[in-house]
């Protein structure tokens, strides 16, 4: 590709696609890589999503500045990208002594670090918030919140795009070379070229850090599986119910739930060589059960929906395996390079924060012409569940495909899948569509519609029954002639 980009993001998660929208608020041309066929496949799409307060991270850290800063401005940046989201509250509930010991120390963290309306409180309150959450008391934090982790990437990615970033996938980064003032970074598919280059590759960000001649870094995956209940066990949950955090500090099995109305529970903890084993176990299944029982009354097998799993890239003290700060930083010695490494939680409340800073590091080098056409706002696609009774009449008046269901189980229509085929990145996978839409995330997990789903991609872009993608390359739905 001849073409030179002013910048050249590596990384199509919720980190990298903030990045792109923020850099496209100025005169550049921006390019994303990404090695899958949508954003989100990785840890953007592996998590809780919930919107942290910032009471947990060492006070003065990138991740407590980022957090805190991440959380107060979501409401905004909710409302300009249609992003569901409900700033619910959260608890973290203690049964001990030592519970509590622990609740008084993140409380003054959290203090520190700025967190508004911590407070303790006892079981009475604790029930009058939720009275299906678990503990003796508990530390309330009320400016955490739920968010729909999918479509918040999804949005920062189309937003970034409307607004002048292009989005290459299916380029999964394997070298990069310094060529004079340009960097040529080396994809499966082809050569591209750029005068800066970001690194947020999430999980690789460690090797590309290592392709950029940056050494030294490791990234420890530690692998968090969740068990998803349905709706039925969501309408008993008011917040995230977390537990008290433990010596080592880190957050063990929580209950949450989420903006659509299932609960989450999850995840668990264990370090991983294999950063693509998102396989579900056994004995993580059974363990959630019994630790997720503790913080919600109704973890019941009855309202099992499937298991799913994420990986934290979490950058870690080689030798102590302990866990250390973001990093995001910009050396003399790699010019022109910005670096992003061991990004995880909270990656997704910090996105903004990160990407902000991330165009100040640029800005030191060079002077940023704004793009005066940049539009903040995105809308997303219209969800006919949602409705009132007289808004549905009203959105099947306008378009008839709003009145034909699709998905059953969670009642989307053929106007929301043609809407999502139709999506401004371009991305023609079926969990593309369930991603944009939420058909397939239901009761019965796409038994019902998947094969109808599977038939308008097909039709609607013209592929062969052999060429439609479940999700990563290689997946092909159907191997041969299908009748259906
Ligand atoms: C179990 C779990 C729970 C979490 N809960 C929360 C939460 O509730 N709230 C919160 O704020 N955060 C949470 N997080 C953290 C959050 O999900 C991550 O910090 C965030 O998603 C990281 O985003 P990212 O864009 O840096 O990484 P990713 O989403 O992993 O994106 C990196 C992208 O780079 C691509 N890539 C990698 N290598 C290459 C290459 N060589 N070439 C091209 N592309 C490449 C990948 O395919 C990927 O799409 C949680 C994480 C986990 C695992």
């Amino acid at each position: 590709m001849n073409q030179v980009y002013d910048v050249l993001i590596i990384g199509g998660g919720v980190v990298g696609s903030a990045i792109a929208r923020e850099f496209s608020r100025y005169k550049l041309k921006i390019a994303v890589l990404e090695k899958e066929l949508d954003v989100c496949c990785e840890t953007s799409g592996r998590n809780s999503g919930v919107l942290h307060g910032g009471f947990t991270y060492k006070p003065g850290s990138l991740r407590a500045l980022c957090s805190v800063e991440g959380n107060a401005e979501f409401d905004k940046v909710a409302e300009e990208l249609d992003v569901p989201f409900r700033r619910t509250g959260k608890v973290v509930v203690g049964f001990t002594d030592s519970d509590m010991q622990s609740l008084l120390k993140y409380k003054a963290v959290g203090e520190e670090n700025g967190v508004p309306g911590l407070e303790i409180i006892d079981k009475k309150r604790l029930e009058e918030l939720d009275p299906s959450a678990g503990g003796e008391f508990a530390m309330y934090s009320p400016t955490s919140g739920i968010l729909n982790p999918f479509i918040y990437t999804i949005a920062l990615a189309e937003n970034a795009k409307q607004n002048g970033a292009e989005f290459f996938f299916d380029n999964e980064v394997t070298g990069i070379k310094r060529v004079g003032a340009i960097y040529e970074v080396t994809t499966t598919k082809t050569v591209y070229k750029s005068r800066w280059v970001v690194n947020s590759a999430g999980l690789n960000s460690a090797k590309i850090s290592t392709m950029l001649g940056i050494d030294g870094y490791t990234i420890g995956g530690f692998k968090g599986e969740y068990i998803i209940l349905d709706k039925n066990a969501g309408r008993y949950i008011n917040m995230p119910v977390y537990p008290a955090p433990g010596p080592t500090g880190g957050f063990a099995t929580h209950a949450t739930p989420t903006v659509d109305g299932n609960v989450l529970i999850g995840p668990d903890s264990e370090l991983v060589e294999d950063f693509e084993d998102y396989t579900v176990t056994t004995p993580s299944f059974e363990d959630l059960i019994i630790d997720g029982q503790k913080m919600f009354k109704y973890v019941k097998k009855e309202y099992f929906i499937r298991g799913f799993a994420g990986i934290r890239p979490k950058r870690i003290n080689k030798e102590t395996k302990q866990a250390l700060d973001f990093v995001l930083e910009a050396r003399e010695e790699t010019p022109n390079a910005i670096n992003l490494v061991g990004i995880e939680s909270p990656g997704v409340t910090s996105a903004l924060p990160l990407a902000r800073r991330t165009v100040a590091l640029f800005r030191k080098k060079e002077k940023l012409v704004k793009n005066t056409k940049f539009n903040p706002k995105r809308k997303g696609i219209v969800s006919f569940a949602k409705q009132s009774d007289k808004g549905k009449k009203a959105l099947i008046k306008k378009d008839p495909n709003y009145g034909e269901i699709i998905c059953r189980c969670e009642t989307i229509t053929k106007a929301e899948i043609l809407q999502a085929v139709h999506n401004s990145l371009g991305v023609a996978t079926v969990t593309g569509i369930k991603n944009r839409t939420r058909a397939m995330m239901g009761r019965c997990q796409g038994g019902f519609c998947e094969t109808r789903i599977t038939e308008i991609i097909q039709r609607e872009l013209g592929k062969k029954e052999t060429e439609v993608i479940y999700s990563k390359p290689g997946s092909a739905m159907f191997t041969g002639k299908v009748r259906i």
